[in-house]
C-alpha cells in the first residue's frame, strides 16, 4: 500500500538524538484563526530550527492524537507537514515533508474526515485514492513519497492546509454552513 523512497525516521528526525528538553507540544490553532486560511511560504533554510519545529509538530500530532499536522496549525506559515496514519501506534511510520507537492493523483475516495483544528466535526470529502508527493526532507534532500487510501487522504488534507484550505471548504454549502453555525455557537459559549 505504501512505498516510501529515501526516507527513514532516524534520517528525517536526526535531532531525536539531541537532548530531548527542546521538544514540546504546541498549541493547535482552531477554525476561526485567520492563520489557517493563509498560504504558507516555502521553506528555504534547512536548519536546526526547522528540525525543532518538525519534532515539536510530531509530538503535538501524537499527543492530540492525530494522523497529520501542518505547520500552519501551530501558527507557523511554512510549508511543512508531519503525517503518521498509525497515529504513532507503529514505529517507523512518521513522514516529515518539507515543501510537499502532489505531483500525481489517481482514482477517488469519498470518506469521512476530520481536522485537529476543527475538533469534533467531520464530513465526507472527495480525495484522490492514490497520490505521489514530491518534497524535501529536513536536510533539504529531495524525496518522493507515494500513498494510497488513508495516507493519500491525509497527504491531500495536509497539503490543503499549506494552501489555506480546510476540509470544510470541500463540503457542500449546506453541510459547511451547519458546521460553521455550530462553531459560532461554541465560540459565543466560550467552548471553542
Ligand atoms: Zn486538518
Amino acid at each position: 500500500m505504501l512505498h516510501v523512497y529515501g526516507w527513514n525516521r532516524a534520517d528525517d528526525l536526526g535531532s531525536l538524538s539531541q537532548p530531548a528538553q527542546f521538544s514540546m507540544i504546541l498549541p493547535i490553532i482552531k477554525y476561526g484563526d485567520p492563520l489557517l486560511q493563509k498560504v504558507c511560504e516555502p521553506v528555504t533554510v534547512f536548519d536546526k530550527a526547522l528540525e525543532t519545529l518538525a519534532k515539536n509538530m510530531m509530538e503535538t500530532m501524537y499527543a492530540a492524537p492525530g494522523v497529520g499536522l501542518a505547520a500552519s496549525q501551530v501558527g507557523v506559515l511554512k510549508r511543512l507537514i508531519v503525517v503518521d496514519v498509525t497515529a504513532g501506534e507503529k514505529q517507523g511510520q512518521l513522514i516529515t515533508l518539507v515543501n510537499p507537492e502532489i505531483i500525481n493523483k489517481e482514482g477517488e475516495q469519498y470518506e469521512e474526515e476530520g481536522c485537529l483544528s476543527i475538533p469534533n466535526f467531520t464530513g465526507r470529502v472527495r480525495r484522490p485514492y492514490r497520490v505521489i508527493i514530491s518534497g524535501k526532507d529536513l536536510h533539504g534532500r529531495e524525496k518522493i513519497v507515494e500513498g494510497e487510501a488513508l495516507l493519500a487522504r491525509v497527504f491531500s488534507h495536509e497539503v490543503d492546509h499549506l494552501n489555506g484550505v480546510l476540509f470544510i471548504d470541500h463540503l457542500g454549502a449546506i453541510k459547511r454552513d451547519i458546521i460553521k453555525r455550530k462553531i459560532r455557537k461554541k465560540v459565543r459559549a466560550g467552548e471553542w
